[in-house]
């Protein structure tokens, strides 16, 4: 699976701030050269051919994948400004007022549901005050006309407010349904692959924790699937708690991959031990049996290599800990080149 299909969100917003920069780039230049040959209305027309710039320059940044957190703030802000101001200096007649109706969509679409709220409102108060200022004006003095038009503004907006919350919750529910392993909650391979991958950014201090539960199989034949469910569920979470710092995976039947960063082998190591004596010393109840059980641990250290690399190694740390006897922690580290 395409892990970068994860962050749907982004991608969407990027898309849409892409082709919505085009298009305002090339319809502020044409109603710039309109507004400063024909019209001779010269602050908005020099509005909008610095608008027009700033969306040129933007969709050419993105055409080569330079995203920044600003481009979309900033296109919202400057739009916004250019329609306030042209609603202001132009006269009403022009209609340049009606193009705050899509702002409330592209503030959703490129900033989301909290930027979305903040800035519709903003505008709602700003253009409405903008609106009543400049009445009476022929062209704009039927109440009946204010009421249409108010209500037409707070209609997009909820449409907009209600698709992008819905828009964010569904990508959110499908994100967990592709990272999250069903049983125990915690993360999937793929979800591991994305952390490694995408989001955990600084990897100098990276460890990787293989941790296999020993003898598995036995707690399944003696007392059922039912019962190595729980305890696997049980498990994930005191791996979670016990890990609170770093990420877990359930990368196999009974096997985890655990992810962190530790500011020297020392304290990783001790964290796999902690890890080690936190399985054997926990009792799980399920269907009035208790169980307890131990794990056996394969540490590594992240030096570069890529995620089947490092999991590679550290699944032959893990197989000396079960040849040891099990219930042991192992790592290829080396304690003293690691201080130095
Ligand atoms: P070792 O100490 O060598 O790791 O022995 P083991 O018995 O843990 O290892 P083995 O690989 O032989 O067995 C793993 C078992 O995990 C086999 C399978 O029945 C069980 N298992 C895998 N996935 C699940 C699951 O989702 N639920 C339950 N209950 N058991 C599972
Ligand atoms: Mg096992
Ligand atoms: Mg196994």
């Amino acid at each position: 699976m395409d892990i970068a299909a994860l962050n749907s969100t982004k991608i969407l917003r990027k898309h849409v701030l892409k082709w919505m920069c085009l298009f305002f780039g090339l319809l502020s230049f044409i109603f710039a050269v309109f507004n400063l040959s024909k019209n001779h209305f010269y602050i908005v027309g020099g509005l909008e051919v610095c608008f027009s710039a700033l969306c040129f320059y933007i969709f050419i940044q993105l055409v080569k994948n330079k995203q920044r957190n600003w481009y979309a703030i900033t296109v919202c802000m400057t739009v916004t400004l250019v329609i306030l101001c042209g609603t202001f200096l132009a006269p009403l007649k022009n209609g340049l007022f009606l193009w705050a109706f899509s702002l409330p969509i592209l503030y959703y679409l490129l900033l989301g549901r909290k930027y979305g709220i903040v800035l519709s409102a903003t505008l709602l108060v700003m253009q409405s005050s903008v609106l009543l200022y400049k009445l009476p004006s022929p062209y704009f003095s039927s109440f009946n006309l204010a009421l249409n038009l108010l209500f037409i503004y707070i209609i997009i907006w909820v449409i907009s407010h209600v698709f992008e919350g819905n828009r964010a919750e569904f990508s959110k529910r499908l994100k967990n349904l592709a990272l999250l392993d069903p049983l125990t909650g915690a993360g999937n391979r793929l979800s591991m692959s994305h952390y490694f991958e995408v989001e955990i950014k600084d990897k100098s201090q990276l460890y990787l924790f293989l941790i296999d539960l020993d003898h598995f199989k036995q707690i399944n034949d003696e007392y059922g699937h039912d019962v190595g469910d729980k305890v696997l569920v049980e498990l994930a979470t005191l791996f979670r708690i016990t890990f609170a710092k770093g990420y877990v995976f359930r990368v196999g039947g009974e096997e985890f991959s655990l992810m962190g960063n530790f500011d020297s082998a020392q304290s990783a190591l001790a964290m796999a031990e902690n890890l080690r004596q936190a399985v054997a010393n926990k009792y799980i109840e399920a269907n009035g049996i208790t169980i307890n059980l131990t794990a056996s641990v394969g540490v590594v250290k992240y030096q570069q290599q890529n995620l089947a690399e490092l999991i590679a190694q550290a699944d032959k740390q893990l197989y000396k800990a079960k040849d040891a006897g099990r219930n042991a922690v192992f790592s290829d580290i080396n304690l003293c080149a690691d201080a130095a």
